[in-house]
């Protein structure tokens, strides 16, 4: 089967927002075994919308429209669809209940204009939308199904993973499945040619590598009768990559992130971390802020990006830093030894480093990160050279620093 997917908006035209929700789409898609030929973006314009619409229809099986489903007046998604169809709006009351509900569980008094977002077109499914106001809406014709979502990504994510995946998976004939592995510490190309002879020798299950920054994912998808026969192709695979890499390999769920892996490996062997960072400034902590729960690891973190700081609050010492800069082995070794003291905590990770664009010298170009790891007193330290503009610098330094730790605590 066919799908296209049709993003709406004018914010997407002019560039001032980023199309996630194409690409969330379409990859979710695929994994669903759906064939998707075309993508369009459209402007806020009735006309327009229209015309998209009707081509996709001659041409498309599914067609998933995103945006364009709120109160105002510039939200015609819904409006045009239900005309392409020739179909009438009508209240509906369950929707009419809903809306009512979600103002009231927030003391807010909806405005006029909320209640159009009640109408839906005849003879259509509505779509429960647990994290806003506009439900999703499935227009069935006889060749085509119409799917629309609202825009915001938070909105439409939640929607599509609880209704809009199990419909158009009873759509489809069979299943496909798919299984992530995820490592890290380990390169692209280097993670590629140690799994070559299985990826050359691929069919079902199919086998695909996906570099991020600092990781590889490795994505085992199968098509199968059901899910019982899929989850049986896809099985030894994952077992034999997991042989291939052993401990690299941090996680094999979908879900989990790297940080969401290191936290849990803490806080089974009841760690506590701190991070000390000044060429990240905080990314490092913000990245364990992340994981629900994490308090029962994480209590404080430092900042220190001038020396004074480093000094102050982590006791590294001025002749350390006179000797051999800021940016050494020496210097994130102290940072991890003072902030592990100062935040009583069993794992430090220290991050210095120079982002750029400007400071590099040759002797410490750009890019260069020292990273130090103390882990219950014993101190790793790595030197890293990464490639890339500031951001992508610190990027790069969070991950590594996430995989030098959870490498440490492992080997402790
Ligand atoms: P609302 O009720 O918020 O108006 P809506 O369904 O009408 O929702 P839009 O008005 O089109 O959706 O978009 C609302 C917001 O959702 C946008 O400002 C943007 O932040 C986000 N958004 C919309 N479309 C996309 C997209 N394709 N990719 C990523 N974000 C999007
Ligand atoms: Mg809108």
């Amino acid at each position: 089967m066919t799908v296209e997917i049709i993003c709406v908006g004018t914010e997407l035209l002019l560039g001032n927002i980023v199309n996630t929700n194409a690409a969330y789409l379409a990859e979710k898609c695929a994994g669903l075994g759906l064939s998707c030929y075309f993508q369009s973006v459209v402007g806020d314009n009735e006309e327009r919308l229209r015309q998209t619409l009707l081509c996709a229809k001659d041409r498309s099986d599914i067609i998933i429209l995103s945006g364009g489903l709120g109160p105002t007046e510039d939200d015609l998604t819904k409006e045009v669809a239900a005309k392409a169809c020739g179909r009438e709006l009508e209240v509906d009351d369950h929707c009419m209940e809903r809306i009512a509900e979600y103002f009231a569980a927030r003391d807010i008094t909806p405005t006029e204009n909320n209640w159009k977002q009640a109408m839906i077109p005849k003879g259509a499914m509505y779509v429960d939308n647990n994290n806003g106001t506009a439900p999703g809406i499935i227009i069935q014709e006889e060749n085509t199904h119409i799917i629309l979502l609202p825009g915001p990504p938070n909105e439409l994510v939640p929607m599509f993973e609880e209704s809009i995946e199990p419909y158009l998976e009873k759509l489809t004939p069979g299943v496909i499945r798919s299984r992530t592995v995820k490592i890290c510490g380990v390169g692209e190309s280097a993670a590629e040619t140690r799994i070559k002879d299985m990826i050359d020798s691929q069919t079902n299950p199919t086998i695909a590598t996906y570099a991020k920054t600092g990781e590889v994912h490795i994505r085992v998808t199968a098509s199968a009768e059901d899910e019982k026969a899929a989850e049986k192709l896809i099985k030894p695979v994952v077992k034999e990559l997991k042989s291939r890499f052993g401990s690299a390999v941090y996680t094999t769920e979908e879900k989990v992130t790297l940080e969401e892996a290191v936290v849990e490996l803490l806080s089974k062997r009841g760690m506590t971390v701190t991070c000390a960072e000044s060429c990240t400034g905080g990314l490092l902590s913000g990245r364990f802020i992340n994981v629900a729960g994490v308090s029962d690891c994480y209590k404080s973190g430092f900042i220190t990006y001038s020396n004074k700081a480093k000094r102050k609050l982590l006791g590294v010492k001025k002749t350390t830093l006179d000797k051999y800069g800021a940016v050494s082995a020496q210097t994130a070794e102290e940072m991890a030894k003072g902030a592990a003291k100062a935040a009583k905590a069993d794992v430090a990770v220290a991050i210095t480093g120079i982002a750029g664009p400007d400071g590099g010298t040759k002797e410490k170009p750009v890019g260069l990160v020292f990273i130090g790891c103390n882990v219950k007193g014993k101190v790793t330290v790595e030197k890293f050279q990464f490639k890339g503009n500031r951001a992508k610098v610190r990027e790069a330094a969070v991950s590594a620093a996430l995989e030098l730790m959870r490498r440490c605590v492992l080997e402790n």
